[in-house]
């Protein structure tokens, strides 16, 4: 079997969103797809927690509706059946117009101690994740399995941590030897271990929960389906001299992630590796582009450009103040 992760921007256009039809759909083997928000959702999210703490009941009110026409639309879109649409329609507006008001007026109203309004203001960030995977997994006709029952976090000083053991152990049982070819599962969303809190991966972190899911169920390999055709030399939206680097071990990836990469969340490099498990990173919107591939060694028979991974870096002149 294996892990698709797809970003927000795979899901947040027709376009996108039809390439993620026919990439599932072409699949020969069981999969596991892990979903993100649609692009901007998030931002939304956070904009909408904010100014439900600032009591700010007219930006509440601008943001969620604006949350929910964009969903309105792409269901729309996507989904021919007039039913259906209608029915995963009345699911996000419940989401949306019952569930959110309700974590946006529990801020507004003020009274809760800083760990409740923290626990609130994750339940509306995650929001988005909830609303694409419903939407996905109907388009597909799949399975959706809600990441809070396996991905389980512990806090720490430095912020909520992965319970690696426990997370490994839960997503064994609740997704290995399933009989559906394809799984649906929510990106960047967790849950406090003991006391049942939603809680986050961190911006970012979808790639992780596909790392985490992949590296659990021993996945043949990640895909790691975004919008551009590969782990690159340089962000390609700030210079225009970045290449794809069709072959990369982990160390090299992590270190690249480290220094800024946004391509994957770093700490997504670690539980692929410690299993030896190939990572893939494709392009949702150029699908027939081979993609990078991350590895514990370099694929000889990939290495189709002459020049070696240091030497295209160094070739970057502007490399070390391209990532912000
Ligand atoms: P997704 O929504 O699919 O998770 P992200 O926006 O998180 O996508 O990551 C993809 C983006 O990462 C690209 O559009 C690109 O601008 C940026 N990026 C930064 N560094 C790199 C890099 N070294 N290689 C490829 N893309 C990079
Ligand atoms: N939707 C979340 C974010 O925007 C997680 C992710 O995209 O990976 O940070
Ligand atoms: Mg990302």
């Amino acid at each position: 079997m294996k892990v698709l992760k797809f970003g927000g921007t795979s899901l947040g256009s027709v376009e996108g969103l039809s390439n993620v039809k026919t990439i599932v759909e072409q699949q020969r083997e069981p999969v596991v797809i892990v979903v993100s928000a649609m692009s901007k959702i998030t931002n939304k999210l956070v904009e909408l927690a904010q100014a439900a703490t600032e009591g700010d009941e007219a930006c509440c009110d601008k943001l969620l509706e604006s949350v929910y026409q964009r969903h309105y639309k792409m269901i729309g879109c996507v989904l021919d059946d007039k039913r259906t649409a209608r029915a995963v329609r009345r699911e996000i507006r419940h989401i949306v117009h019952d569930k959110l008001r309700a974590a946006c007026r529990r801020l507004i109203d003020g009274g809760l101690d800083a760990k409740e309004a923290e626990n609130v203001r994750n339940l509306i960030i995650t929001s988005g994740e909830m609303m694409s995977s419903i939407m996905v997994s109907v388009m597909l006709h799949a399975r959706l399995e809600v990441s809070t029952f396996f991905i389980k976090t512990h806090p720490t000083p430095e912020g909520d941590r992965v319970s690696e053991e426990l997370t490994a152990a839960l997503i064994v049982q609740r997704l290995r030897n399933r009989q559906e070819p394809v799984i649906i599962v929510q990106g960047f969303v967790a849950q406090d271990a003991d006391t049942l809190a939603t809680t986050t991966l961190g911006r970012g972190g979808s790639d992780y929960t596909a790392a985490l899911i992949a590296a659990a169920l021993d996945a043949k390999s990640l895909e790691i389906w975004t919008d551009v055709d590969g782990f690159m030399t340089a962000d390609p939206r700030k210079s225009r001299h970045a290449k794809v680097i069709p072959n990369m071990t982990y160390g090299e990836a992590q270190e690249m992630c480290d220094a800024g990469a946004k391509v994957i969340y770093p700490p997504t490099i670690r539980p692929v590796a410690l299993k030896n498990i190939p990572v893939w990173v494709k392009n949702t919107f150029n699908p027939m582009a081979r993609g990078t591939r991350i590895a514990d060694k370099r694929d000889s028979k990939l290495d189709d450009v002459s020049l070696t991974l240091d030497e295209q870096i160094k070739n970057e002149k502007q490399y070390k103040i391209q990532w912000d």
